[in-house]
């Protein structure tokens, strides 16, 4: 019944989608830049087709040459992967009245969820809590000025189709609120090509808890657990683990019934994820969903043994669920180690060229996600994402050793890399109590550099 996909993404990603395709039988066809022709993906898909230069507007970003690649290959659907066109709801319409499957989530759905002042207004309705805010949109400057005075300084100033950790700015006290909002409202209209702006109440170093949630077309809807993805550093997760260590049972429950809760309330139709943050007093809030696969979702897959693209596909096709609630349950713990192409003692700056010598672990319970081999000359122009690291075992701490024990193994020369970044906080007592929280990445990098182990 399913013939023939075509993903529309590159990297790790796309390989970890072409893998499922090859599982399930499924034809696969890649697309590639003409700065890709070198890359993995474009090898292992079934045929691979050339989408334009080496810029994302001209290849990834190309959605007439995307569908078009798709028409002449005969495929029936177009996997988006995350990042690029994965959450943009004009495209999924233009994919889906070419007569092609979207693999995702409904274009409505999308963009509801995708507009992230609209998706706190939604939330409000169904009583999952939110940050303190302008409870959506704010109209202009003097509006979003009485807000931050009621709800008190800090503040962050965010833009509504911000995303990726950019559009978000702190505002400490009223004095520097105007220029604040100037600066998000041009750059909100610059990169997010909306220039709408709402406000939250800053939280003081909140964890950062989300949940995994699948649901199908028949209005069935389960949850896969939490992550903790609150080691950030300025808003980019580093490393990732299931489950949570740090928080209650009672709290968790809470956020899975609100997950549920939300995507019931939109019609949610596919895999996504529903983000909250978390106060040092287990006060919980809603701040956006992702209506895509992420990229820290292989701790969920080790931890529940459900393959979450697999399942993608199948909801994309009609599928209804196979799997209830009760049948899903948590064995082991899983971390992961996102391994970028950045120069940790340069402020993490990008550092594409050529690997020219790699080994990486293996054993039971290491897994890697990766798109690059050696003699692969990573280029300048996408994400500095190499590969992913996942170690499972069945207790944390069994899981902490193994994925020492793999970073270890794991060399990459001729670009630098953030490996031994990850190896420092896998050894960080903060987070071997796993009572960290999304400051905790900014003190550790000032700790090292107080003991002369300058890392910027
Ligand atoms: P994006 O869509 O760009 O990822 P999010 O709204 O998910 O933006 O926020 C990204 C990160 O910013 C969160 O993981 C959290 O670390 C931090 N953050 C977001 N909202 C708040 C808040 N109200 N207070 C404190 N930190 C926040």
């Amino acid at each position: 019944m399913i013939k023939k996909i075509l993903i529309a993404n590159r990297g790790e990603i796309a390989v970890r989608i072409i893998r499922a395709c090859k599982e399930m039988g499924i034809e696969s066809v890649a697309v590639y830049s003409t700065a890709d022709e070198m890359a993995l993906h474009k090898e292992l898909a079934t045929e691979a087709v050339c989408i334009g230069g080496a810029k994302s507007e001209d290849s990834y970003l190309n959605m007439e040459n995307i569908i078009s690649a798709a028409c002449l290959t005969g495929c029936d659907a177009i996997h988006p992967g995350f990042g690029f066109l994965s959450e943009n709801p004009h495209f999924a319409r233009m994919v889906e009245m070419c007569g092609l499957k979207f693999i995702g989530p409904n274009p409505a759905v999308m963009e509801l969820m995708g507009n992230k002042s609209q998706a706190i207004q939604v939330v409000e309705e169904t009583g999952v809590p939110t940050v303190p805010g302008s409870h959506g949109a704010i109209k202009n400057r003097e509006e979003g000025k009485k807000i931050a005075k009621e709800i008190g300084y800090p503040i962050l100033i965010k833009a509504s189709a911000g995303g990726g950790g950019k559009g978000i700015r702190l505002v400490e006290n009223e004095e520097d609120f105007v220029g604040h909002y100037k600066e998000a409202k041009e750059e909100a209209k610059k990169y997010f090509a909306n220039s709408e702006l709402y406000i939250e109440k800053y939280i003081e170093n909140p964890k950062h808890v989300e949940v995994q949630v699948m649901c199908d077309k028949f209005g069935n809807c389960i949850h896969l657990y939490e992550r903790d993805c609150s080691l950030q550093r300025r808003k980019q997760k580093l490393l990732e683990e299931a489950p949570c260590q740090s928080i209650s049972k009672e709290l968790k429950e809470k956020l899975y019934d609100s997950a549920i809760k939300i995507c019931k309330k939109v019609g949610y139709d596919s895999v996504g994820t529903v983000e909250f943050i978390i106060d040092k007093k287990e006060n919980f809030y809603f701040i956006e969903m992702n209506t895509r696969v992420q990229v820290e979702h292989p701790i969920t897959e080790m931890i529940t043994n459900v393959d979450i693209i697999k399942n993608m596909i199948k909801i994309a096709y009609g599928m209804k669920l196979s799997i209830r609630q009760e049948d899903v349950k948590i064995i082991g713990h899983a971390i992961e180690c996102r391994i970028n192409a950045e120069d940790i003692r340069q402020d993490f700056r990008p550092c594409p060229g050529k690997i020219t010598f790699m080994h990486v672990p293996g054993g039971k319970g290491v897994r890697i996600d990766s798109a690059v081999y050696p003699g692969y000359t990573i280029p300048p122009y996408y994400d500095s994402l190499l590969l992913k690291l996942i170690a499972y075992a069945p207790t944390r701490l069994e899981c902490i050793r193994k994925m020492r024990a793999a970073l270890e193994e794991l060399i990459i020369e001729g670009v630098s890399t953030t490996t031994e970044f990850e190896y420092l906080i896998l050894h960080n007592p903060t987070f071997i109590m796993g009572n960290y929280d999304t400051g905790s990445i900014e003190d550790f990098i000032k700790e090292l550099d107080k003991n002369g182990k300058s890392i910027q």
